[in-house]
């Protein structure tokens, strides 16, 4: 344990909030554990231009360069610089913006936190906890099956707090889109069961070896969870069967195209198609189209495949792809944790199902 410590306070860097155990020991001085980054607030890139128009509730402060502007109404943002109070201040040096109160609005949704604005990219600095609000509530969509949402809670919390160590030295740690990181939305999309979810599970997160795992998790694994890709040092993911995404909205599904279709998609003709190489899950490696090789991956983006669990078929003109399961099938699958939720299993359950061997710890402010 304190090797762990160690270990992970020189990966993790710098300041970390100690606490200890939850739930598999009692907190005490002497079982103080954990990692982590210097700050519980969390830099989200939510969009990348040199133009745009910054509202606020009230007035904000501006800060660059250690000088503080405060201004009233709206600002813009154009080719780099905002004009603010007659001045023009100049992005590439970081402009930081803090609404009075509560929130700025970008392209017409609301932001907790702050907004810095720093050479084309559009950054929103809020509480870690408060930027899980959204995340939960988008990752998940509207659900009544608490325990699940608390298992989200603590997944993208660990997810996020990875990348914070990660990306310390960028100007941003996570990015907003669900195809790059987790799905942040700011404060629009937020419900009471989703803001509930972080609150009681505040602080949680998912730890092996003293460090923040890599708690991916995606829509649907379609009944057998995916192995890690070749390189991962990921005990705490393994590929087996899961029987609680059954019956859920992907656990099958069947994308039928014409010949033409599928050439189209591809940009060649197809003589023959066929599957050759799969991994121990079931996921396709590789197809082959006209005797060459295709990563499954690649098949999969090129066809907007929902996953690479699928096999081929055709049928005279038609080419009929039939698979199972939505995302890549990492961790947790959101629909298996619904599944398990509805069962009457708690979302520490749920999280030691999906990612078993890691250790729910607290860290806290
Ligand atoms: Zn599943």
């Amino acid at each position: 344990m304190g090797e762990d410590i160690a270990r992970s306070v020189r990966y993790w860097g710098s300041v970390l909030i100690l606490l200890g155990l939850v739930g598999c020991a009692p907190i005490g001085r002497k079982k103080l554990i954990t990692t982590y980054i210097s700050t519980t607030w969390i830099r989200v890139l939510i969009d990348e231009t040199d133009n745009g128009i910054i509202k606020f509730r009230d007035g904000a402060t501006i800060t660059v360069g250690g000088r503080s502007i405060k201004v009233k109404g709206e600002l813009q943002l154009k080719d780099g610089y905002v004009q603010a109070d007659g001045l023009t201040l100049d992005t590439r040096d970081g402009v930081v913006i803090t609404p009075e109160h509560g929130y700025f609005i970008w392209k017409g949704h609301r932001y907790r936190g702050k907004l810095i604005l720093k050479a084309g990219k559009v950054i929103n600095y809020l509480p870690l906890e408060e930027y899980l609000y959204s995340v939960v509530a988008a990752e998940m969509g509207y659900r009544r099956e608490f325990e699940a949402l608390k298992a989200q809670a603590v997944a993208a919390r660990t997810y996020a707090v990875r990348k914070m160590g990660e990306r310390r030295n960028r100007d941003y740690d996570i990015h907003a889109a669900p195809e790059v990181d987790q799905k942040y939305m700011g404060m629009d999309n937020e419900y009471v069961g989703a803001r509930d979810a972080v609150n009681v599970t505040r602080g949680e997160i998912l730890v092996y070896g003293g460090e923040p795992i890599r708690a991916v998790y995606s829509a649907c694994c379609g009944g057998y969870t995916n192995d890690p890709p070749e390189g991962w040092d990921t005990p705490y993911l393994v590929g087996k069967p899961d029987p609680y995404c059954k019956g859920s909205p992907y656990e099958r599904w069947r994308v039928t195209l014409s010949r033409g279709e599928l050439e189209a998609k591809l940009g060649c003709r197809v003589q023959s198609i066929k599957v050759v190489a799969r991994n121990r899950a079931g996921r396709v490696r590789f197809v082959e189209i006209n005797g060459k090789r295709m990563a499954g991956g690649e098949f999969r983006v090129r066809l907007e495949l929902p996953s690479t669990w699928f096999e081929v078929k055709e049928r005279g003109d038609s080419i009929i792809i039939e698979g199972r399961g939505y995302g890549h099938g990492y961790g947790m699958c959101q629909w298996g944790a619904i599944g398990m939720a509805k069962r009457g299993y708690s979302y520490r359950q749920i999280l030691g199902f999906y990612y078993p061997g890691a250790r729910v710890v607290r860290y806290m402010r």
